[in-house]
């Protein structure tokens, strides 16, 4: 199938070969011919299947049909995060090239009054996330009762930060009829009952979960004396100071671990950085561009920071702890070994693991290969740097939010880490405002505000690449 056969318009499909596509993905071809009759969606696809242009191609090619209205969007896309967000807003500018369509960016972290002039010219598409979303809302800005097409991107995800009240709030907002493009990599309970109370009959469009890993990638595992950080820190070093290690995220299961690790990574001599929700949006911009730009080596991230995230291929995925949950193992590693270019996944593995290292032996299909180390690469500098990293965790500055933290990740069950994981990252996002007792619009403005910096805007809208391929694996369509 071509996109000529999807029903595009020559202005779109011109936008799409611009972008270097040459065939539809299986969501865009299942998804894009029933959105654009205008039925509603229920998409069931990751990151990394073309799920954005599944998405935003018809909506685009139904608001080019209809007439603008005067300071009232007609399409809204919900992301959880804020890079998601970005991501679907430099997918709009790319396929919306050759259309006349105003584009607002609402997200947490920067400044308010630029987002409110671009609302107050008028947009046609908005794309937010939730909790600014309901700010606007809250400050009389935005009337939305004049949206057609809404889209929920990653609603699983946002479950993971609940956001579903917020989500709830906002269907209650919009205009009965109207048409939805509802997307989620999995489908829980809590999910399932959003669609059946929010959508009217949807049509079902899947493609297949990545049940194992890409044959571009070599996977091992290191085995490590036994679980102190400090051991895995310097096995972690050994194993980057092989050959052939061009680039790499690094993982950790803790967001505490991820600043450890990097600031360890930096002292050094490594050029690495960290990724997580705790980190203030122009960092964490900053931080993802110079990664895409070869300018820095190593990313160090969580799953919850890193998942979403349109990062281009690297040579290397490094574990320094096993994830919990045997998926994460996949996207993890999913993130080398892409475009059929080869890729290697280090897994550092102790004792304590073998119960997680079974669960993804038994997901995976396959025992990874054990990694050697030569006696060169194993030499690791005398000094390790962790206790000062670790000491600077409770540097007076974070300390009363990381004890915070560290309630949270000491009250949340052993058995429910990544839950815990995405508990703490949603607290400190400011979109992410806890859901049960939403705080008083004016305490979250002023939250808001001490975080504002005017210059931020810019860098937000700024476009972050689509060098990017869909891996093979993920693009098996649903039997
Ligand atoms: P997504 O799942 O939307 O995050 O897309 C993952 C990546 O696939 C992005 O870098 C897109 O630019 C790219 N992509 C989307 N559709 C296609 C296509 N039809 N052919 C090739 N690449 C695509």
């Amino acid at each position: 199938m071509t996109f000529e056969d999807l029903g595009l318009s020559p202005a779109l499909l011109s936008a799409i070969a611009d972008a270097g596509y040459e065939k539809p993905t299986p969501i865009q071809e299942g998804a894009i011919p029933v959105a654009l009759t205008g039925r509603d969606v229920l998409g069931i696809a990751q990151t990394g299947t073309g799920k954005t242009a599944s998405f935003t191609l018809p909506m685009i090619e139904r608001l080019s049909r209809g007439r603008a209205r005067a300071r009232m969007p007609r399409s809204l896309v919900l992301a959880p995060t804020r890079e998601l967000a970005a991501q679907v807003a430099d997918n709009v500018k790319l396929y919306a090239k050759n259309h006349k369509l105003n584009m607002a960016l609402l997200i947490g972290g920067v400044s308010f009054e630029p987002q409110k002039k671009i609302l107050d010219q008028g947009a046609d598409i908005l794309i937010a996330t939730p909790g600014r979303l309901l700010d606007h809302f809250e400050r009389g800005g935005l009337l939305l009762t004049g949206v057609d097409i809404l889209v929920i991107d990653e609603a699983d995800r946002m479950l993971d930060m609940g956001f579903i009240p917020d989500i709830e709030r906002i269907l209650k907002l919009l205009p009965p009829r109207r048409q939805t493009l509802f997307f989620s990599a999995t489908m829980p309970s809590e999910i399932k009952h959003l669609v059946d109370t929010f959508l009217r009959d949807p049509e079902r469009v899947e493609v297949t979960r990545p049940a194992q890993t890409a044959e571009t990638i070599t996977q091992y595992i290191l085995r490590v004396s036994d679980n102190q950080a400090r051991t895995k820190r310097e096995a972690l070093r050994a194993a980057i100071n092989r050959d052939g290690v061009k680039n790499g995220i690094i993982f950790c299961n803790r967001k505490r671990d991820v600043d450890i690790v990097a600031r360890s990574l930096q002292r050094h001599g490594f050029s690495a950085a960290p990724i997580h929700g705790d980190l203030d949006q122009s960092q964490r911009t900053k931080t993802l561009a110079e990664f895409k730009s070869g300018e820095l080596r190593l990313l160090v991230a969580s799953d919850v920071a890193a998942r979403g995230l349109d990062i281009p291929a690297v040579s290397h995925v490094f574990n320094v702890d096993i994830p919990r949950n045997a998926d994460d193992y996949v996207h993890r590693i999913g993130r080398t070994g892409r475009a059929g270019h080869k890729g290697e996944a280090v897994t550092l593995v102790s004792s304590e693991d073998s119960k997680a290292l079974a669960k993804v032996v038994k997901l995976i299909g396959k025992e990874p290969e054990e990694l050697k180390l030569s006696e060169d690469t194993q030499a690791a500098p005398a000094q390790d740097a962790a206790p000062q990293t670790e000491q600077s965790e409770d540097k007076p500055k974070s300390r009363r939010r990381s004890r915070s933290r560290n309630k949270a990740e000491a009250e949340s069950p052993a058995a429910e880490p990544a839950k815990a994981e995405a508990a703490s990252e949603s607290v400190s996002e400011t979109e992410a405002a806890p859901r049960k007792g939403r705080s008083s619009r004016n305490e979250r403005s002023q939250r808001q505000d001490k975080k504002e910096r005017p210059d931020r805007h810019e860098r937000d809208l700024s476009p972050v690449g689509f060098g990017d391929h869909v891996p093979e694996f993920l693009l098996r369509p649903a039997l």
